[in-house]
Formats: C-alpha cells, structure tokens, sequence
C-alpha cells in the first residue's frame, strides 16, 4: 500500500495532486481519507495510460464523477489513486442520430449543447444539473423522459471503456457486456466516453444532422447558457436524500403502501416530500443491475430533507435501508441501491440475488483482474 506522497511520484507523468482535507459526496453523509492523491486526465488515451500503470502496479483506483452519489463509493481512502473525470468534457457530433459525450461532461450541459442545434437527449436526470454522463451510466439512469423513451440504456449506442488492466475498448449496444455496464459502479472498467441517441425538438421538422461541430468542456464551462441549472435556492440549504424501489405496475400499489409504512416508522429521519413515481417504458432487454426482469416497471420513492445531522442520522438511515432492502426482496423488485445511501456490500448480494451478484463477480474477474477499481464497494475489498 503507498502512501498519498508514494503514488504522486508513481504517476508524476500524469500531472497528480496531493490533496490535504477531506471531499465529501451529494448528501454530505460521509467523507473520503484527510489525504489522498488525485489525477485528471485529459483524453481516453491518457486515462488508459494511468490505469494500465494502476494495473501493473497493484494501485487501487476510485472513480468520480460529479459526487452525487450518495452511497460514498466515490470517496478515495488514503492509498487509493483518485481519478476525476472532470477534463474528460468534450461533446461531438460524428455519427448521424448520435452525440458522443466525454465521461465527466454533466449530462444536462450535453442536452444543453444539443439542444441548440435542434436535437435533445431523451432522458437525463429530474432536478436540476448534477450527474456526469458516466455517472448516469455507472448508476443506470432514469427521468422524466424514461416514460416515452425508457431508462438511460435504452438511449445510449455504445460506451468507450478503459478496463482494469488499461485496456481502451468500444462496447456497442449489441455486445454482451453493454447491459452490465448500467448500474455496475464502476466495477467492469471506467467509461471514458459515451454516444448517446438523440431525438429531434421538432419531429415533424427535424433538423440537418450537425457533423462536425460540438462544444469543448472549456467553451461549455465558459458560457452560462450551456450550463444547466444549480439546486435552487432552498435546496442548498438542505440536505435531500432519496430512496427509490423499481416495482412492476402489478406491485405499485402495495410498494406505495410499504414506503407509507416506512415513513410513519421513521417519522423524525426525513421531512418526508410527495413520492415520485416515474414509469420506465421497456423496448429492449432491462440491464440486470437494475432491474430482474425484461418488462417496463416503474421507480417510486421516498424522499425529503435529511432531519438529524449526519452523525446522529447514520444508525436510522441504515436502518431505513434495510427495512427498504428486505421490502425489495419481498416485492421482488429492486432498490435503485447504485446511488442512493448504502452501507455494506450484503445489501448488494440481497438486491440483486445471488445469481447476478455471482455473475457481476465473475465478469469482474475479467474486467478487472487485480481488482483495483472502486474496492470495497459492491464486493468486499
Ligand atoms: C440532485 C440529484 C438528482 C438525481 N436525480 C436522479 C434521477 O432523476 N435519475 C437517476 O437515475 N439518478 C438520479 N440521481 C442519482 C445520480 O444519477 C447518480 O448518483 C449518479 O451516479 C451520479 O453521477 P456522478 O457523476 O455524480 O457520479 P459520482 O457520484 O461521482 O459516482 C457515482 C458512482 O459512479 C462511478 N463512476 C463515476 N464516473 C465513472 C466512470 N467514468 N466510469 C465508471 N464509473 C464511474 C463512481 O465510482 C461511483 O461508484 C440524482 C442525484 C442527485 C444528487
């Protein structure tokens, strides 16, 4: 295990940071090592570059994106290398019906950027700007267009993939790893960039594909039209957590009943909101992270500002979490566990049962043989 100071010499040809202080994630409700040593890097060959290092080196990588995941598995410890994907911004148009998006670039800034030549991204995340393409696809991804267009894989032709051993690879939609890489946190390789469908504005009048053009992440962050909106004004006073199940139509009414249950039971956890409910249209196979069967479904959930502090908040959260854990089990749902407040890896085994937990081991084995990618989180370090 190297030290912080250790891995900045290690990667000195990658321009690394030592960073004193430690970062925290969306909801506030854990915090990475006081120490850790961080790189960004600035294209997919430079990316593949450093991990192939990780990789003969034994270093353990962790991934960020924007940090709104809320179960802390983008949090590096003090002898984990972490790899921001914040320079890997840039948004291309190259092949017709398609923009190609770097993993970092937020994924509201690309509906912005496409949107100004005609097009949209059909299902980015509610709320307000936040998650990185990638980090869309490391959690699996829904929204308000998920009603008409279906859940943020069904929308996305291929991912360019750097593997735990430094390997640059494009999985096409059709290739038999493409569906384990929604709701996979990372664990099968980093994506380094996306190329996701577009629709037009204007169905009726839709517009010449624009080949060639696209935005920088420099141009994006310089220009205040391009940069989608922040939380409003009483929201960044809050700390706002989710809990969400996906449940079939057939389960809605008796999953909205258990989540009741869970709230009068936790009363004083949350200043609990009017549950969300998002139906997830289904047109090609559903990812087996996510989602146990090939049927639309709908995600429902629980949400509000956190009451306690963190600290006093950390033993009911994880008990809310179970209880929501066990009601999943029983539904035969899923929770959406991938980015929402999670606190060991039993819960992963639970909701994705013991047949996909297995085979998301076994894939792992090949993607990532020294197992240096996001440890401790999903499987145990
Ligand atoms: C305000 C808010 C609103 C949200 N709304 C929605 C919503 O409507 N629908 C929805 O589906 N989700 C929603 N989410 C959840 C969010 O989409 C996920 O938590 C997503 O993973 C966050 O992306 P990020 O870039 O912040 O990733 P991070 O929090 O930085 O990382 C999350 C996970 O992804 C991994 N990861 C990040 N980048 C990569 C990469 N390049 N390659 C491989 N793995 C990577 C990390 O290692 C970590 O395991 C919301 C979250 C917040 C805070």
């Amino acid at each position: 295990m190297q030290r912080p100071q250790q891995l900045r010499e290690l990667f000195s040809a990658f321009a690394p940071r030592v960073i004193s202080g430690s970062i925290s994630h969306y909801g506030g409700l854990r915090q990475s090592a006081e120490t850790f040593c961080e790189i960004a890097p600035a294209s997919s060959a430079e990316l593949a570059d450093v991990i192939g290092t990780a990789h003969r080196h034994g270093v353990p990588v962790r991934i960020r994106g924007q940090g709104h995941g809320l179960n802390g598995a983008s949090l590096p410890g003090a002898h984990e290398l972490l790899l921001r994907t914040e320079r890997l911004g840039d948004v291309r148009f190259e092949a017709e019906g398609t923009v190609t998006a770097g993993a970092g670039a937020v994924l509201w800034d690309v509906r912005n950027v496409v949107e100004r030549h005609g097009f949209t991204v059909p299902v980015v995340n509610d709320g307000h700007a936040g998650p990185s393409v990638a980090g869309f696809v490391a959690a699996g991804g829904f929204g308000p267009g998920s009603r008409l267009h279906g859940g943020f894989w069904e929308n996305v032709a291929a991912v360019t993939l750097v593997d735990g051993a430094g390997q640059l690879r494009r999985v096409d939609r059709d290739d038999a790893l493409f569906p384990w890489l929604f709701g996979a946190m990372g664990q099968l390789g980093i994506v380094a960039e996306a190329t996701l469908e577009l629709i037009p504005l204007d169905s009726a009048d839709p517009p010449p594909y624009p080949m060639g053009a696209g935005a920088t992440r420099e141009l994006i962050a310089a220009s205040p039209e391009l940069k989608g909106p922040g939380p409003d004004e009483s929201e960044r006073d809050e700390q706002l957590l989710w809990f969400t199940l996906f449940t079939p139509g057939k389960r809605l009414a008796v999953a909205q009943a258990r989540l009741a249950a869970l709230e009068a039971s936790h009363a004083g956890l949350l200043d609990y909101r009017r549950r969300y409910v998002y139906p997830i249209r289904q047109r090609r196979p559903v990812p087996p992270l996510i989602y146990p069967r090939d049927e639309p479904f709908f995600a429902i959930g629980s949400w509000g500002a956190l009451s306690l502090s963190p600290g006093a908040a950390a033993d009911p959260l994880r008990a809310y979490a179970e209880e929501l854990t066990r009601h999943a089990v029983e539904l035969g749902c899923r929770r959406y566990i991938q980015s929402e407040a999670t606190w060991d890896v039993d819960a992963y085994r639970a909701c994705f049962g013991d047949e996909t937990y297995e085979a998301l081991r076994n894939l792992k084995a090949q993607q990532d043989p020294a197992r240096i990618l996001n440890r401790g989180a999903v499987f145990d370090p």
